[in-house]
């Protein structure tokens, strides 16, 4: 079972390949956990990437992918890779190291996805999520796990949103037509809650 999801920021991906990662004992494979684990793991390589970031720049896409590489050859029972690819040279250059069996794109219109992202509010202190419709919090501002203020992350504002949103149709959009093309992918159209996309989700993986 080697799966990708897709979908844009607010789509709930990462809710979904946790629980698709759970359900079916798979790695829940994100790149940037990747770069995160072996910056921890104190290796020379780590040590190159963290300074990479630490001057604010992007991490190549070659030592990007060789981290993934190791970490797809040694999940031989499949995976979720979730937030890669990012745009239709990386999903060309997936396609050569993995046999990808099913693409699940996450289909929410852009007016969903803003509604979502601007009602979204993240604790200061322990990085909770809250959205003021699906999730509100008990105490207005104050997190229910730790009792810290929330506040709006600064690309969750809406000029923010709006690149996000620009960048994903622009470095994403072809990518879904590549996988289209190829007869793996499988769309689910927006939802409300996440138990009903997960039961979408369950009818394509079987
Ligand atoms: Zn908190």
């Amino acid at each position: 079972m080697k799966l990708i999801i897709i979908g844009p920021a607010g789509s709930g991906k990462g809710t979904q390949a946790k629980l698709i990662s759970e359900n079916y004992k798979i790695p829940h494979i994100s790149t940037g956990d990747l770069i995160r684990e072996e910056i921890a793991s104190g290796s020379v390589f780590g040590g190159k990437l963290e300074q990479i970031i630490n001057k604010g720049s992007l991490v190549p896409d070659e030592d990007v992918l060789k981290l993934l590489k190791k970490k797809l050859d040694a999940s031989k029972n499949g995976f979720i890779l979730d937030g890669y690819p990012r745009n239709l040279n990386q999903a060309k250059t997936l396609d050569e190291i993995a046999e990808i069996g099913t693409v699940i794109f996450l289909n929410v219109k852009d007016d969903e996805v803003v509604r979502r992202l601007s009602t979204r509010w993240q604790c200061k202190n322990c990085g909770e999520i809250y959205n003021t419709d699906a999730k509100p919090e008990k105490n207005k501002g104050k997190c229910d796990k730790c009792g810290s203020a929330l506040y709006q992350r600064d690309d969750d504002k809406p000029e923010a949103i709006k690149k996000r949103l620009d960048i994903f149709h622009k470095e994403t959009r072809p990518i879904i037509d590549f996988y289209r093309k190829k007869g793996v992918l499988k769309e689910i159209q927006q939802k409300e809650k996440p138990d009903q996309v997960f039961t979408e989700v369950k009818k394509i993986l079987g």
